[in-house]
This record gives C-alpha cells, sequence and structure tokens, in this order.
C-alpha cells in the first residue's frame, strides 16, 4: 500500500511537473511575441514621427509633395509592405502619418494565432517663426516673396529709390554703429527678437562693413551654391531676416515694427547693395500664430 502511495504521489508530481513546463513554456512565448510586438511597434512610431517632421516643411504651398516625402521617409525607416495613409490636417499646416503592420508570430502560432497587427500615427505642424536669435540686421519690407526670386535685402548706392532718408535697410540691433552692424552681419545678433518688436533703423550705406559682413559668410560656405545650401542646416549663407512694416520712415533712425521672419540665401553684393534669394525652411527658433513669411518652425503634436 506505501509503495503504491509512493508510484502514486510520483505520477501526481510527474502531472504537475508537465503542467506547469507548459504554462512556463506558454509565459515565455507570449512575453517572446509581445518583445517582438514591441519592437515593431517602437519602429513604427520612430518612422510616423521622422516621416511627418520631413514631408510638413511643404506646407501649406505644396501638399502633394509633403505627401509624398512622407512617405518615402516612411519606406525607408520602415518595411516595404507596411500600410501608409497620410493626409493633411489643420487647412494644409499640418501632417498626419499612420503606418500599420502585419507582424508575423513565432510562439503563438501554437495557440492558432498567426500574426499580430501593429501602428502607429504621428502628426506634424507648421508655425511661423515668432522669434529667434542669430538674426541678421537687415530689415526686409513685407511683401509677397516667391521661392528662388532675388530681393534685395540692404540697399546701396545702386539701388533705385535709396536711400529712404538717408536709411539702407540696415537695423542697428543691441547697438548703433557699423561695427555692431558689421558684427551682426556676420554672426548674427545674440539677442532674442520677436514678431512685434520694434527696432530701430541704422542710417548709411556702410559699403565696408557690409562687404566684410557678406565676404566672412560666403567664405565659410562651401556646400557648393544655392540648390545644396538651401538643404544645409548651417549654411552661413542661409540667413534669417526680420520682415519690418515700413522702412521710409521720416527720420534719420526711426523705430519700425518686426512682423515677421523671412529667410533668404546671400546671393551677393555689390556698391553696399545686398542680395538674396527667397526660400521657405524650417529654422530653430519660438513658433507662433504669426504671419508666414518662409521661416518655419516644425513640430510633432499629439
Ligand atoms: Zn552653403
Amino acid at each position: 500500500m506505501l509503495v503504491r502511495l509512493i508510484k502514486c504521489e510520483e505520477g501526481a508530481v510527474l502531472v504537475m511537473v508537465a503542467t506547469g513546463m507548459a504554462v512556463l513554456l506558454g509565459f515565455l512565448a507570449l512575453v517572446a511575441d509581445v518583445g517582438f510586438l514591441y519592437l515593431n511597434r517602437v519602429q513604427l512610431v520612430n518612422a510616423a514621427d521622422a516621416a511627418a517632421l520631413a514631408g510638413v516643411w511643404h506646407l501649406p504651398e505644396d501638399p502633394g509633395e509633403a505627401k509624398a516625402v512622407a512617405r518615402e521617409y516612411a519606406l525607408t525607416n520602415g518595411r516595404a509592405d507596411d500600410e501608409i495613409q497620410i493626409q493633411t490636417v489643420d487647412g494644409d499646416r499640418g501632417l498626419q502619418v499612420r503606418i500599420n503592420r502585419q507582424v508575423d508570430l513565432f510562439f503563438a502560432r501554437v495557440m492558432g494565432i498567426d500574426r499580430g497587427r501593429v501602428g502607429a500615427a504621428a502628426t506634424a505642424r507648421i508655425w511661423g517663426l515668432a522669434g529667434a536669435r542669430n538674426i541678421v540686421p537687415l530689415g526686409v519690407v513685407e511683401q509677397n516673396f516667391e521661392f528662388g526670386h532675388e530681393y534685395v535685402l540692404k540697399a546701396g548706392s545702386i539701388t533705385p529709390g535709396a536711400p529712404y532718408t538717408g536709411n539702407y535697410g540696415a537695423l542697428s540691433l543691441g547697438g548703433t554703429g557699423a561695427k555692431v552692424y558689421e558684427n551682426n552681419l556676420k554672426n548674427g545678433y545674440t539677442g532674442f527678437l520677436r514678431v512685434g518688436d520694434r527696432v530701430y533703423t541704422e542710417p548709411g550705406n556702410m559699403v565696408g562693413p557690409t562687404r566684410k559682413g557678406v565676404e566672412d559668410r560666403t567664405s565659410r560656405c562651401n556646400h557648393g551654391g544655392f540648390e545644396s545650401c538651401i538643404v544645409t542646416v548651417g549654411c552661413p549663407r542661409v540667413v534669417v531676416v526680420p520682415i519690418i512694416d515700413r522702412l521710409n520712415v521720416p527720420g534719420k533712425s526711426e523705430q519700425v515694427t518686426i512682423v515677421g521672419f523671412a529667410v533668404f540665401y546671400l546671393q551677393g553684393f555689390k556698391s553696399g547693395e545686398i542680395t538674396g534669394r527667397f526660400i521657405r525652411r524650417l529654422v530653430d527658433g519660438e513658433k507662433g500664430d504669426v504671419p508666414d513669411f518662409g521661416a518655419m518652425v516644425a513640430a510633432l503634436v499629439d
């Protein structure tokens, strides 16, 4: 009887061990598959974020290009069979990217589950630049700018109509005088400027400081010209310029109001005149609901 009891208990233990193993293996399988799903989800979140940010700066001008660029990024960072949905939101100022993926599972097949589905969505939005540092001391009067076209950023003796009561379009930022102006032109003004700020004009043509400032920037650029410079982060020839309400002020040094910011590629200079080609680009700075003159800030939104 004792022997029988022991044998019986051995059998029970075996059954318990076998059941325990099965449960343990089941858990391990679950953990492995859940981990794999999680990994795929992280990839999709990153791909969606990158895609939305990559495409959004083509908005609101070119929704088609925004979507095409976002799709390309999503595919580059994802898998060829990912399902990608892209749409513009917020009146063409936001770009929403959704990516879904079927994930083949390893262990859950035992339980008859072959595949899992993961998804991620991201929305990026653009704003006008509301405030920034490293602004060049040039004021361009508010107008409709067209991509790639050349504009006078600072008038010189050859510019028709200039000067306007002694003003050629230079701004006095953080101090007056040609030396401060030259420094600001070379390196950008170290202070923070915002839309709505009132700043003083800096009268005078300042041919020498203007030439030195522009030459300094062009000498630091080795990107090979307009096409590559405008897509290179930190190119010194790409400058953020305050857009002002007026230049034809009554007195020599008068206050003007910053109504927005634009981005220009420094094209050339002659007799104190600086010309630049208008571009639209993302820049570092404070975002806000301000008039959009091409200097844009992008960020992901919930
Ligand atoms: Zn460059």
